[in-house]
């Protein structure tokens, strides 16, 4: 297009007059008197000054639109251009001839469909040229233009008052480009996501995710609100400012509950406030922890609470009844020699076994009482309620009663016995802890005075419990460090008063409390698996220092039923008897009828061997046990040592007098011998040897001494009828 430099100033002149509303005019406004004074040439003046001065404000107000960020453009009532700024102008990068004031928008805008500006133009040209006029018309209506170059253009056009058009245009490629972006992470999320409004809470879009998540086709889901997929009404309203997700349930359109933690974020959504919710489903994880929640406070073998569990309860039935001043049992129940069932009938029936003791002992509780397994054979009941301790012992006898019955299992009729200890709040402990404990030392009473029973917590149990660790350590201690010694009790043949042999009695100094009777710590001994050393180191002792004695000197040892159980006693007997030289026949064991109980065949089998080798067998404490005959006939015993308590007043007792006869003339009639332990006068020795008694051990002899005074002692022998025996009386 050719240069037409005034041509083009003067209609722009006009226009950006008639656009300002010509403000110049009252500037220029002359006196009467002054106009006739001066005449034409000051009218000219005036009228420059006034134009210089519009001119002014338009520069004014072309820099004013200039610093725009978007671009702006000001048409006539037919579409001719007036005024543009800048940003317009590079907008559309068209050149100055393009863009000058005369020209019209459709005539630039056919330029740049030829020159292909409009990629949707292209192919339909005419059609998106009648289009976009149209909207040219119809102002008050934003779209939008996708230029060649991929920039989009928001372009918003309204009338002016004289007919004209003033255009906006606002590049949103920046905008266009985020807004897919989120599209696309949207879309392709795995994670179900929603977008609702903010207030209404209706649902504006979802994703592929949360379609199949909820089973809601996107039209249905449209016809929703986030509230209305929720499980129960939270009353919160979404406001989508949320730093922590919330946790909620909602309904799936099958009508299936999912427990959702939901992130929610606030956004603009079209040009709307709306929220944007990404929906993680926790069903799964938490009904994983569900499940491991109850692992952790259940047993896995009779689903019954654990000792965790337990302990968490037992708080709340305290807090509970301490405030309404009630009293709370605690049972500990212990099922007696539970191990022999495991090691005779295997594990498998071992696990049946608990599994069928849990069923009745819950089949027998109320439904508040609390019944928990401890540990392998220990359940805890927590019984509340009780108004005073004789309800606790009440059900004590019922549980233990039930327990009784016998078990079929596979096949096994299985009998197990058990003990029970009880500990009552508040007087026995107000907390948990305590209570258990408390229950656990009555329940081990219970197990000492005899199987099979209950025992109530009494003061004193705690300090004795205590007493036991501190003897178990320190005999521990003295086992390893060789610290005991056998003592020699001397056994006299009453009717030549002369030693037959001397008993080997355990003896354990201690550097503070001094001698301690092995009555003390042998049941220690016991309980720990100690005893398979003590027991030993005596055996080893005694057959080493019986053969430096005259050859018909015996030694008796004592055994534990436990020694029994290792299984290697046998062997044990017939190494010690090798390395210490001394004869099978000199060495005598010494059992009592607490081994027979269990009636095992092994054990009768290991004394029959014992007894093949030669060594002899003792029943030992008689009378104080079951004493039942059967035992007596179950083994052919070598001798029989009746208890010293039947000893100990029978000058004066006729029914001691009585039982010491009978077992004096049972022994002879099984051609065993009977030897009385515990003989302390001359009046029992003559009692003793009236009726026939073979043997004697007690103090009136000696009391037991150690090896050394031994050869002294046997030196002397052969004079016991006479008072000169007292001698070597301590
Ligand atoms: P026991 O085998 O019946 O031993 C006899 C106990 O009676 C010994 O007690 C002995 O000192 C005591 N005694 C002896 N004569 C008299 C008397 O005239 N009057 C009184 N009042 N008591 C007398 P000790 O030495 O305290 O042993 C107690 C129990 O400990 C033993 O009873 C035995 O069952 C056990 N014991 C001792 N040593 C061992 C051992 O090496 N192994 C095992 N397993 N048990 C042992
Ligand atoms: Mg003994
Ligand atoms: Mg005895």
């Amino acid at each position: 297009m050719p240069k037409k430099p005034r041509k083009t100033r003067k209609p722009k002149q006009t226009a950006i007059v008639r656009f300002l509303g010509r403000p110049a005019k009252p500037a220029v406004k002359l006196s009467a008197s002054r106009r006739h004074a001066t005449g034409e040439a000051a009218r000219i003046a005036e009228l420059k000054a006034a134009l210089a001065e519009a001119r002014k404000s338009h520069e004014r107000l072309r820099e004013a639109i200039d610093i725009l960020p978007q671009g702006m453009v000001l048409l006539d009532a037919e579409g001719r251009y007036i005024l543009w700024n800048k940003k317009y102008a590079e907008m559309y990068r068209r050149s100055s001839e393009l863009f000058s004031p005369g020209v019209r928008l459709e005539d630039t805008i056919r330029v740049g469909v030829a020159r292909g500006d409009y990629p949707e133009a292209i192919g339909r040209e005419e059609e998106w040229i009648a289009e976009r006029l149209k909207k040219l018309y119809q102002p008050g209506e934003r779209h939008e233009q996708t230029l060649a170059d991929g920039r989009v253009i928001l372009v918003d056009e309204r009338l002016t008052e004289d007919g004209g058009i003033i255009g906006l245009r606002v590049d949103i490629t920046e905008l266009k480009q985020r807004e897919a972006s989120f599209r696309l992470l949207f879309e392709s999320n795995p994670v179900p996501m929603i977008v609702c409004a903010l207030g209404d809470e209706r649902i504006l879009a979802v994703n592929d995710a949360a379609t199949q998540h909820y089973g809601y086709s996107r039209s249905e889901f449209e016809k929703l609100t986030i509230r209305s997929l929720q499980a129960f009404d939270a009353g919160l309203p979404w406001t989508g400012d949320e730093r922590a997700a919330r946790t909620w349930k909602h309904v799936r359109a099958d009508g299936t509950l999912i427990d959702l933690a939901i992130y929610s974020r606030q956004l603009v959504y079209g040009d709307r406030p709306a929220i944007l919710l990404a929906l993680m489903d926790t069903t799964e994880r938490k009904r994983a922890e569900a499940r491991l929640t109850f692992m952790a406070q259940h047993d896995g073998l009779t689903g019954l609470p654990n000792r965790n569990l337990l302990g968490q309860q037992m708080d709340d039935i305290l807090l509970r009844t301490r405030r309404n001043a009630e009293q709370v049992a605690v049972l500990v129940l212990g099922l007696d020699h539970f191990k022999a069932v495991n090691d005779t009938l295997g594990h498998g029936i071992g696990d049946k076994l608990l599994r069928g003791v849990g069923k009745r002992l819950r089949s027998m509780l109320r439904d508040d009482d609390v019944l928990a397994r401890l540990n392998s054979d220990e359940f805890a009941i927590v019984q509340s309620g009780v108004t005073r301790p004789e309800d606790a012992a009440f059900l004590a006898r019922r549980l233990l009663d039930a327990i009784g019955d016998p078990y079929l299992l596979d096949g096994h009729s299985v009998v197990i016995g058990a003990s029970i200890g009880i500990a009552v709040s508040p007087g026995d402990g107000d907390e948990s802890e305590k209570l258990l404990k408390n229950a656990d030392l009555a329940l081990s009473r219970a197990k000492n005075d005899s199987r099979g029973t209950f025992s109530f917590f009494e003061a004193g149990m705690d300090a004795r419990a205590q007493t036991r660790r501190k003897i178990e350590i320190e005999l521990r201690e003295a086992v390893h460090g060789d610290a005991l010694r056998p003592y020699y009790q001397p056994l006299v043949d009453l009717a030549s008063g002369r030693i037959t042999g001397f008993e080997a009695l355990v003896r354990w100094p201690h550097p503070e409390r001094g001698m301690i009777s092995p009555a003390e710590f042998i049941p220690v001994a016991e309980e720990t698996g100690l005893i398979n050393a003590v027991g030993g180191l005596m055996l080893r002792r005694a057959c080493t220092d019986a053969a430096q004695w005259p050859d018909d000197v015996h030694v008796a040892v004592n055994l534990s039923p436990l020694q029994f159980r290792l299984g290697n006693l046998l062997a044990l007997v017939t190494d010690t008897l090798k390395q210490s030289g001394l004869p099978a026949k000199r060495l005598e064991l010494e059992i009592t009828e607490t081994l027979l109980l269990e009636k095992s065949s092994e054990v009768l089998a290991t004394l029959h061997a014992l007894r093949a080798l030669g060594v002899r067998i003792s029943m030992d404490d008689f009378g104080t046990g079951y004493s039942s005959l059967s035992y007596l006939r179950s083994f052919p015993f070598d001798k029989i040592k009746i208890d010293q308590s039947f000893v100990r007043d029978l000058a004066a007792n006729p029914d001691a007098q009585a039982i010491v006869r009978s077992i004096i003339s049972l022994g002879k009639g099984l051609g065993v011998t009977i030897t009385a332990e515990g003989v302390e006068t001359e009046a029992e020795v003559n009692c003793l040897r009236n009726e026939g008694c073979h043997e004697g051990q007690g103090f009136l002899f000696s009391r037991a001494r150690p090896n050394a005074e031994i050869v002294g002692m046997l030196k002397t022998q052969g004079n016991w009828n006479s008072p000169a025996g007292a001698a070597l009386v301590a």
